[in-house]
């Protein structure tokens, strides 16, 4: 996806000026030349020191206004959206909109918890007049590559944590999407400070230059294959990264599931933004005690799915590219040829790059629909025996983003859910948490190690600084000179740390005599 990069200067040749729902062409949009990132960067710097001054009740209040600000626009960013995306205005609100007012509130409250100075706990005995405390200090200026996928929330989701830390960020849209992110620092340009919020637009040829400028640390979102070079630039510039790649997230349906709810869950999962989401739902494991029932109704539930339809009511959006197209065809074709019998879609609709909600019943994990990444309308089916077996399959995957059991039993689910190899494990929903605060956002093994949200996710925005301060008047009892007091203390110390209360109270005496003898060095004696 990262071949149709622009050129160096003027203009994206195509894909931001391509409609998916309508395969129109738009207007050209301006990359950004890369001689101007050093400049833009800079920017950000220097609005970045005022504004890590500011209280943290005042950064919370700018980003509060940056919020409203945002959804004052909402239908004019959902418009902009939509038009890049090919999804209805309606599912564009719903997914990257609703959920940002209560995102930033539980934000902040993260913000208030993680930045919150820790003071150091010290013995008065072997630290005397020393006390100690732990600050978060912003890093300083922050680069977020995205994909297209959630042009508007994969922003805004290490966004406001970055800018809460009180860094400078740096927003790269994808070449997909360039609008939707700039519409975005426009927001942030007119409430927050001028150049805070820095914009580069282009492929990966400006992602590259991105890493290679003066960034301190640098959050990326997107496919495996670009993660590994980011991972490896931030290596090179010895700046922390998070990286959070692609999925292949299972679903694990029990025969005692809640059939209904069940089947709306995993349809709705599965083909949520055309299935373009890291925690689609792509592979199910379904006890064969239920399979028929389920995969009958799962396809009609499926089928009745409306795909980028003229009225705003339609579920799915087209698919973004036409390279992501070639992919959902190939993993279809692929695992026909090995046996998967298509119980509804598997074909393109009429307009732009729409595509057939597709259920893949019969799939072994031999196919590229069950091992790969499809990122499109494609669910895959794969019937076992019981929930060991689907336990062991889901776990034999490259990928670890979200798992999920389906079952009345929430003691089982729990049970199996704890040992599924993902970072974000349900029990009867799949991928929900994508929009909370308060929860990391993370994944295993070729998902990567990135975290979004929570305070664990600090670690990229922050770093932490220990402040130490002595306000004893004397020398401390273990400087120079070395004499056997010394080593009576050394000896008192370990016996102390052993648990002996004789030794605790023979310190006392120790320290009294070497306190003593340091003050005679000290005047020359
Ligand atoms: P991509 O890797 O092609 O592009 C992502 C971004 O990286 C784009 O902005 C692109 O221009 C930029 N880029 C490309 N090459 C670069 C380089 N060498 N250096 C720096 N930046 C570079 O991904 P995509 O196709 O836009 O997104 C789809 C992928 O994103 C899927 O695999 C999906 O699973 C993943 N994704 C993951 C999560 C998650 O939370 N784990 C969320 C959303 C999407």
């Amino acid at each position: 996806m990262t071949d149709a990069t622009p050129s160096t200067s003027e203009s994206f040749p195509v894909p931001g000026t391509f409609s998916p729902a309508t395969g129109e062409t738009r207007p050209e949009i301006s990359a950004t030349l890369l001689g101007e990132i050093p400049e833009i960067i800079k920017a950000a710097r220097t609005a970045q020191v005022a504004w890590a001054e500011k209280p943290l009740p005042q950064r919370i209040s700018a980003i509060e206004a940056l919020g409203q600000a945002i959804l004052l626009g909402h239908k004019e960013i959902a418009k902009i959206m939509s038009e890049e995306t090919g999804r209805s205005e309606l599912e564009c609100t719903m997914s990257e909109l609703v959920s940002l007012g209560a995102y930033i509130k539980a934000a902040a409250k993260v913000a208030r918890q993680t930045l919150r100075p820790e003071k150091v706990a010290l013995s008065a005995l072997e630290y005397p007049g020393k006390r100690g405390v732990i600050q978060m200090v912003p890093r300083g200026v922050i680069a977020v590559i995205a994909p297209w996928n959630y042009p508007l929330a994969n922003f805004w989701k290490p966004l406001f944590p970055a800018l809460l830390a009180g860094n400078g960020v740096v927003l790269k849209p994808s070449e997909f999407t360039p609008r939707t992110g700039a519409w975005l620092v426009d927001r942030c340009n007119e409430v927050l400070p001028e150049g805070l919020v820095g914009l580069v637009q282009g492929g990966g040829e400006v992602g590259v230059a991105l890493l290679d400028s003066d960034i301190n640390a640098v959050t990326f979102t997107g496919s495996v294959a670009t993660g590994r070079k980011v991972a490896v630039a931030a290596a090179q510039k010895l700046i922390p990264c998070s990286v959070e790649l692609g999925g292949k997230d299972a679903a694990i349906v029990l025969a005692d599931c809640d059939f209904d709810r069940t089947v709306a869950g995993i349809a709705q999962w599965s083909m949520h933004n055309c299935g373009q989401n890291c925690a689609a739902i792509e592979r199910v494991y379904v006890e064969e005690s239920i399979a028929d029932a389920f995969v009958d109704r799962l396809a009609k539930v499926v089928g009745k799915m409306r795909v980028a339809q003229d009225d705003s009511f339609s579920e799915l959006g087209p698919l973004q590219s036409h390279q992501q197209r070639a992919i959902v065809e190939d993993h279809i074709s692929d695992a026909v040829a090995k046996g998967a019998v298509v119980r509804v879609g598997g074909t393109r609709t009429e307009r732009g790059l729409g595509f057939q909600p597709t259920v893949l019943d019969k799939c072994t994990p031999d196919m590229k629909a069950v091992s790969d990444e499809t990122f499109g309308p494609t669910v895959a089916i794969i019937r076992v025996k019981n929930a060991e077996e689907a336990l062991r399959l889901a776990n034999a995957s490259d990928f670890g983003l979200n798992g999920s059991v389906w079952t009345k039993d929430i003691g089982r689910g729990l049970e199996l859910a704890a040992k599924l190899e993902v970072g974000v494990a349900l029990v009867n929903n799949h991928a929900i948490t994508g929009t909370l605060a308060q929860t990391p956002w993370t994944g295993m093994k070729d998902t990567g190690f990135g975290v979004a949200a929570s305070r664990h996710s600090y670690h990229v925005f922050t770093r932490p600084r220990t402040l130490f301060i002595d306000s004893s008047t004397k020398p401390d009892p273990w400087w120079a000179p070395a004499n056997e007091d010394l080593q009576a203390m050394a000896d008192a110390l370990i016996a102390r740390s052993q648990g002996s209360f004789g030794a605790t109270l023979k310190l006392a005496g120790i320290v009294g005599r070497r306190v003593k003898a340091i003050q005679a060095f000290a005047r020359g004696e």
